[in-house]
């Protein structure tokens, strides 16, 4: 090959044409640097025919200036790539872009330089300097990573290097990781296990795509049965992907591979540091890497020969991403299994409803784990009806609640609230004039946090210190706390168990893995009396001594009425009642509803989960709503309002009209405003036979807007 066509990263761009200098050998998936203009920039080489563009007239080629050394991209990842980019209406580029996730760093030697601390003190103290020492304690990093950590610059840090106090440590990126044995520890698996087990080792063995849904109660067991398939892989030489939806629960995941074959795997998110990403990355791209545990980024990396995906508690909306590339993980990752032709085991046990209507269809192959393991039952499920049974004035917790928190605690038990609001209280007013808090950057409103004393958006993070007296009446002491977040719950259980030893779990409390692996230790060693926390805990902890769960509002999340909140409230609820009576001693759950008649809600008390599935799936059936129909949402924002209005106008006024698909707005989206950008939308409902996809670019595509304006697609969007 003489001529490259590279799909370049720079989007507005498209696909450029180079010359290939004699001597220099690429292949489509090599990754090369480039000139552009006066730049260097880096590309993948793709097949021609695949990425049409302008021809370039042979003169006008420039030469490719280097390929770097690192596996070309298989053909496998470069056709997942493209259809990732067709069926979620992305730019190739961008989907691009995820695979080559450490980007520049793919550059370089196999040796980096990072920095920690000597134990030498500075010449002279500086408040700036005593920070940064104090914040990297036991870091190590690149100086920008250290500066990022320690909030300082990274001026600050190099006059610490000049002085000897941050000292540097070569790091060999190419050093290899230890190696998983397949056999290290075999658990005994029960009949019920071993058929579930056997049955995807063959599919492994076997080499061809196969997706399953791996539909087992919670407690089951599933992760043993997974980890046989994931072993006859090993054994065959093959890499194993798991995803998991949350980083807080990796370390427990990580403890238990480690028990069973001798080391841990490699982890991927996206808060690792430069030199472990790139390490890693260069093991997946090499083959080296054998085992990768990570959350959905993990699913674009450039494994070299991969035999097994799972996904671990398939049905989370973790897996679904929300900006840039908007993709669900879940699907993704079954097209990534039919590319590589490989096994993916879809575990859950609350699968969403889309996957039990692919099980159903046949399109998935449904195994089931229906009893837990080792004898344990499902917990007894009560409803605590508060319209009835009301919490003391100022309280949120039930009498019939109370007695029973305290009875685990006085049996050396534990107990688990679940409330899915972090912080205080989720709303702050003044009680003279009105006046509530609101972020300036989002239709939202600010959410007191008592621990760190802030007042913050949970949608972009602004902060503030509350202030001593009311911003608009000047009225001191007059602002009040509304409603309940986990903080005032563990305050209230405070107040009425003292002595108890509570845990507050949210992603505020559990933001590193550390914190999450100490809390685990905790609980398991029964250092914890009461566990008060959000989503967080609903989903993998296995605590023997966990034998009551209350949902303070199982309401909550039924509240706005959008397409997936009773899917959801069944999971979650579902989900946290799988924390109680998972060993020896039975689990009891406790739901606190004003609404003991919604269909939810009865289902969850009768421990009727097809009752629960067949309402959803009639209500869905009804709607066009997934699995059944399909719904697009366009969304289309600008820092300038009227300049996002009149776009989704543009955009509303010329709409198709097509005999199969109904198209709702454009309206305020339901954040209105988020980051400082106004947002509009349209919905858009397809049957299944519309070519959803088509549509959209064609109607999209023939427009155009003002610089400033966003027009975002997201096909199957998780929530509106
Ligand atoms: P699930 O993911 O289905 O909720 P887990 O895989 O977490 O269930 O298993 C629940 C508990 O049972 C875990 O503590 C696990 O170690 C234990 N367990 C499951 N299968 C076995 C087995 N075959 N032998 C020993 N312990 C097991
Ligand atoms: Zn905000």
């Amino acid at each position: 090959m003489n001529r490259a066509r590279l799909l370049i990263f720079n989007a507005a761009l498209g696909p450029l044409d180079y010359r290939v200098p004699d001597g220099m050998v690429v292949e489509p998936g090599s990754v090369v640097v480039a000139p552009l203009g006066p730049r260097q920039i880096i590309g993948i080489v793709w097949e021609a025919e695949r990425l049409p563009t302008e021809p370039v007239p042979e003169h006008k080629l420039r030469p490719l200036i280097e390929v770097l050394p690192v596996p070309p991209l298989p053909a496998q990842l470069r056709r997942l790539i493209e259809w990732t980019a067709d069926y979620y209406c992305a730019r190739l580029a961008s989907v691009a872009r995820m695979v080559l996730a450490s980007g520049g760093a793919l550059r370089g030697p196999s040796k980096m330089i990072e920095y920690r601390l000597s134990g030498a003190e500075p010449e002279r103290m500086t408040p700036q300097r005593a920070v940064a020492m104090d914040a990297l304690q036991n870091e190590q990093s690149t100086i920008r990573e250290l500066a990022d950590l320690a909030s300082v610059s990274e001026g600050v840090l190099r006059g610490l290097v000049n002085q000897g106090v941050l000292e540097p440590v070569e790091v060999d990126i190419d050093r290899p990781y230890p190696k998983a044995q397949p056999d290290f520890a075999q658990p005994k698996l029960s009949a019920e296990q071993t058929e579930v087990a056997d049955r995807f080792t063959a599919a492994v063995k076997a080499e061809e795509f196969a997706p399953f849904l791996l539909d087992g109660v919670t407690g089951s067991g599933k992760t043993e049965t997974y980890f046989e398939p994931m072993a006859a892989a090993l054994r065959m030489g093959k890499q194993v992907l798991v995803l998991l939806p949350e980083i807080a629960l990796t370390e427990a995941f990580l403890r238990r591979f480690e028990d069973r074959f001798g080391a841990a795997p490699i982890v991927w998110h996206s808060s690792l540091k430069s030199t472990e990403r790139r390490r890693a990355w260069r093991a997946i791209a090499s083959g080296d890497a054998q085992v990768v545990v990570g959350a959905r980024s993990a699913l674009f990396l450039p494994y070299r020969r991969l035999g097994l995906i799972v996904v671990d508690e398939a049905h989370e909306v973790s897996f679904k991403q929300d900006e840039g590339v908007r993709y669900n993980a879940r699907d993704v990752a079954v097209m990534r299994g039919h590319f590589e032709k490989i096994p993916v085991i879809l575990a859950s046990a609350t699968p969403a409803l889309e996957s039990l209507q692919m099980a159903d269809s046949g399109i998935y192959e449904k195994v089931e784990l229906p009893s837990r393991f080792g004898g344990a039952t499902l917990p007894d499920i009560g409803i605590v009806n508060l319209t009835e049974e009301k919490p003391e004035r100022g309280r949120w917790l039930a009498p019939r609640l109370v007695e029973q928190m305290k009875l685990r605690l006085e049996r050396g038990e534990q107990s688990l609230l679940f409330l899915n609001r972090r912080g205080y209280a989720p709303l702050t007013l003044c009680r003279n004039c009105g006046f509530r808090f609101q972020c300036p950057n989002c239709s939202a409103w600010l959410v007191e946090h008592r621990l760190s004393q802030r007042l913050s958006c949970h949608h972009c993070g602004h902060e503030t210190q509350p202030p001593a007296t009311c911003p608009e009446c000047g009225e001191p002491d007059c602002l009040v706390a509304c409603g309940p977040g986990v903080e005032r719950i563990a305050d209230e259980v405070a107040e009425i168990m003292p002595g108890a030893r509570i845990a507050v779990v949210t992603s505020d409390t559990l933001n590193s893995p550390e914190k999450a692996a100490d809390f685990v230790a905790k609980a398991e060693a029964g250092a914890i009396d009461v566990i008060v926390g959000t989503q967080l805990v609903t989903k993998g902890f296995h605590f023997p001594e966990l034998t009551l769960v209350g949902v303070v509002d199982a309401d909550l999340g039924l509240e706005g009425g959008d397409l997936r909140a009773a899917e959801r409230t069944y999971q979650q609820v579902a989900q946290v009642a799988g924390r109680a009576g998972r060993g020896a001693k039975p689990g009891e759950v406790l739901i606190q509803t004003r609404h003991p008649e919604a269909p939810v809600i009865a289902a969850l008390a009768a421990g009727d989960r097809d009752a629960f599935y067949e309402a959803e799936t009639e209500a869905r059936r009804d709607a066009g709503a997934p699995p059944f129909g399909r719904w697009a949402a366009i969304i289309i924002s600008s820092e300038d309002e009227n300049e996002a209005k009149e776009a989704a106008r543009a955009i509303g006024g010329t709409r198709p009209n097509l005999p199969d698909v109904a198209i709702l707005g454009p309206a305020p989206a339901p954040m209105a405003l988020l980051r400082g950008r106004y947002r509009y939308r349209l919905l858009i409902n397809a049957r299944r036979s519309a070519q959803l996809q088509d549509i959209l670019r064609d109607w999209l595509g023939a427009l155009k807007f003002p610089q400033g304006v966003r027009v975002a697609i997201d096909i199957d969007p998780y929530s509106f």
